[in-house]
Formats: C-alpha cells, sequence, structure tokens
C-alpha cells in the first residue's frame, strides 16, 4: 500500500454550446443539473477524500467557469473542510467568453494558482467555424482580467491545422497570442473525432486536410515558441523558466522548465490520480476506473450513496508498464531508465529492446547511457512511437484487460 493519492481530476461537463470538432463529455448548462452536479461532486468528494493529498488539482470540462459563484463557493467549502485544498498546483480551464473579475478573484483567493485559456484562435471566422463561444477580444479582456486577479501562472491552448486556417491566419494567433506573454502554451493539431460535426464534415468531402500545411504550422510554432524563450517539454506543450524581467524560481527539475503543467506530467509519467465527474477516468494502484458518462445518472448513483462507474479494469503489469512506456514518451526528456524501472518494476532496455532498436533505426528515437528519448523527428510521429510499446494485455495474462461492468466492480 503506497501513501495517498497526489493528483485529483475534476470533470465539470458543462458548455454553453458544443463546438464543431470536440468529443469530451459535456452538455447543455442547465441550472438545476448544474446545482445537482455540484451536490454529487461533494459526495464523491468525501469519498475519496481519506484516499487523497492533492499536490496537483485540474478542473477541466466542458466548462468549469460555467459554475457560478454560489457552487464554487460550495466547492471550496468542501474541499476546505476536506482537507483538500493547498496543492501546490491547482489549475481550472477557463472559456474567454464566461469569465469575470468576481469569479477570477474567488478562484485566486482559494488557492487556485493556474488558469488554462481555451483560446484556439484568434482569427474570428475561425472561431466561428470551430463553434467557440469567444471572440479574440474577450481573450484579451479575460486576460488582462486574470493578471489584474493575481494569477502569474496562464496557460493558453492553441489549435493548429483547423479546416481553412492559412499559414498567414496561423501566424497571426501566433503573433498576437506570444506577444500576450503566458507562461505556457498548449498548441494541438486539430484531430477528428467520430461523431463530430468536424468529421461528418470531413467524410462528407467539404474540405481536405493538407498535411504539408500542417507540417509547416508545426515548423512555424517550434520556431517562433523557441524564438518568444519557450522550452519544448511535451509533444504540444511549452513553457518558460522565468516570467519577463521578475524571474522565477528557475526550472521545475533538471527535465522540465519551470512553468511545466506538473498534473500533467503525473499522467505522462504514469502516476497515480483520481479523476471525478461524469466520464472522469481514475488511475489508482494499477486499477483504471471510469465513472459514468451521463450526468444524471451520474448524480443518481452517488445520491443513493454508491460509486457512479461505468467500468473497470486492472491491467496486468506488462500490459501497464507498455502504456506508461507509451505516454512517457511524449516527453521530450524522455525516459530515465531508473525512473521507469522504480515505476513499473520493468527495464525498459530489456523488456523493449527491440523496440529501441527500431525507433533508433528510423531516427525517431536515441538511447543515452541515462534514458531513451524521441528524437524531435520522433516527436512528430509520438503517436505511431507509443504504438509500439504498448503490450496487449491478453497477450501478458489472458481476459484479465477487459473493462468490468460497474456493478462488478470492487469497492
Ligand atoms: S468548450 Fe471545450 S469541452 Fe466544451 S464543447 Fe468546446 S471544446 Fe468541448
Amino acid at each position: 500500500m503506497t501513501g495517498p493519492v497526489a493528483s485529483l481530476y475534476i470533470h465539470v461537463p458543462f458548455c454553453a454550446r458544443k463546438c464543431s470538432y470536440c468529443a469530451f463529455y459535456s452538455e447543455a448548462a442547465d441550472a438545476s443539473l448544474m446545482d445537482r452536479y455540484v451536490r454529487a461532486l461533494l459526495r464523491e468528494l468525501e469519498r475519496v477524500a481519506p484516499d487523497l493529498r492533492p499536490q496537483t488539482i485540474f478542473f477541466g470540462g466542458g466548462t468549469p467557469t460555467l459554475l457560478t459563484l454560489r457552487h464554487w463557493e460550495q466547492i471550496f467549502r468542501a474541499m476546505e473542510r476536506l482537507n483538500l485544498l493547498g496543492a501546490a498546483e491547482f489549475t481550472v480551464e477557463a472559456n474567454p467568453a464566461t469569465l469575470s473579475a468576481d469569479k477570477a478573484r474567488l478562484l485566486r483567493a482559494h488557492g487556485v494558482n493556474r488558469i488554462s485559456l481555451g483560446v484556439q484562435t484568434l482569427d474570428p471566422a475561425l472561431l466561428d467555424r470551430l463553434g467557440r463561444i469567444h471572440t479574440p477580444e474577450q481573450v484579451f479582456r479575460s486576460y488582462d482580467l486574470l493578471r489584474r486577479a493575481g494569477f502569474d501562472n496562464v496557460n493558453l491552448d492553441l489549435m493548429f491545422g483547423i479546416p481553412g486556417q492559412t499559414m498567414s491566419s496561423w501566424k497571426g494567433t501566433l503573433r498576437e497570442a506570444l506577444a500576450l506573454q503566458s507562461e505556457h502554451l498548449s498548441c494541438y493539431e486539430v484531430i477528428y473525432e467520430e461523431d463530430t460535426p468536424l468529421f461528418a464534415q470531413l467524410q462528407a468531402g467539404a474540405f481536405a486536410v493538407d498535411e504539408d500545411l500542417i507540417c509547416a504550422q508545426y515548423d512555424r510554432l517550434l520556431e517562433r515558441t523557441a524564438d518568444a524563450g519557450f522550452h519544448q517539454y511535451e509533444v504540444a506543450n511549452f513553457a518558460r523558466n522565468h516570467r519577463g524581467s521578475a524571474g522565477c524560481a528557475g526550472p521545475l527539475s533538471t527535465e522540465f522548465p519551470a512553468y511545466a503543467c506538473r498534473h500533467n506530467i503525473n499522467y505522462w509519467r504514469g502516476g497515480d490520480f483520481y479523476g471525478l465527474g461524469p466520464s472522469a477516468v481514475s488511475y489508482v494502484r494499477g486499477v483504471r476506473t471510469r465513472n459514468l458518462a451521463h450526468t444524471p445518472a451520474w448524480c443518481e448513483a452517488l445520491e443513493q450513496g454508491g460509486r457512479a462507474l461505468a467500468w473497470r479494469e486492472a491491467l496486468p503489469p506488462l500490459a501497464r508498464a507498455g502504456e506508461t512506456a507509451a505516454f512517457g514518451l511524449r516527453v521530450v526528456a524522455g525516459w530515465p531508465y531508473a525512473e521507469f524501472r522504480s515505476r513499473t518494476g520493468y527495464d525498459l532496455r530489456e523488456e523493449w529492446a527491440a523496440e529501441l532498436e527500431e525507433l533508433e533505426r528510423r531516427g525517431w528515437g536515441v538511447r543515452e547511457p541515462d534514458r531513451f528519448r524521441l528524437t524531435p523527428t520522433g516527436l512528430r510521429f509520438a503517436d505511431a512511437a507509443a504504438e509500439m510499446m504498448l503490450r496487449p494485455a491478453a497477450d501478458a495474462s489472458p481476459g484479465a484487460s477487459e473493462p468490468a461492468p460497474f456493478w462488478a466492480a470492487a469497492p
């Protein structure tokens, strides 16, 4: 038995409107369902609190900033009572159209010290195309408001490869976003998830994907972020070591810049975490569970004193280590062999010898004395490289990997 879990994710499943590319679980904001959600969330928090000592907390969604001041006060009161405040890093995702000065101040006053602002693009036509509810002006206003409320660690989420996004539009977004001088940038290529309007448009031939343009946009991203003083520490994530002229404590470690997202580092390095809220996934002591992806059903299960699980799975150790190896390859610093062994019990160089050799042969990876890491070329193929590291659960221990229905779940 290890100590309490140090990482907490809370899913807030409400959005003002569904974006055209989004496959996350969320639904229309409805006042009475939101009240019910908050009450159920407090029950779920109480359930896991004895096994939690959070060093990182992340409220994602959905749109957490759709919760009202009263909702946030209820949540913070419960977290205080349960001794869950005081995390080193406490992030809340914010939509620029849903922030107010009062909300920003309330979050800051209760220990939220990092905001992740969903910008995506600063091109008004593309914001419209994506179905975003905010304007570029609201991004600038929200950013100022956050700074005035005392937030000195802000992430901007951007997207490239958006249908209709020219190189000149992408350069404009990058220029304006970098001029804001945030501490962190997350920049993702658009993914076409099934069951989204954007996927349907692609299938219907409404537009074509221009891979060359997307590669050129990624190149531009790497150049401009490096020029602006960001350090790429993961395929899609960039952070500063110092903030403006004020400076700060310097790198988080030899592997990560000061403003790297600690919460995500825990995911990539295979750490445990609790996920609360509808559809949220937890990974605790080798067992992965997923909550019901239906807000009323999730509320009802908790109201009746049960757990709101859709399924649970306990992967055999080798399959689990394979996933850990795969996730960790996304990190620019790669996998230190010693850390991988202490996390998983396996030696990366022995168990994955053939894969490491193949990755090196392709020019995607490099075996250094103390670690394996992807090269800049390999980082572009991180998903394919990650897939090579996976070990089918059935091979490792037949039948052990199928998600169990929630009624068969352990307590
Ligand atoms: S605001 Fe975020 S979670 Fe909501 S629909 Fe848009 S992308 Fe999805």
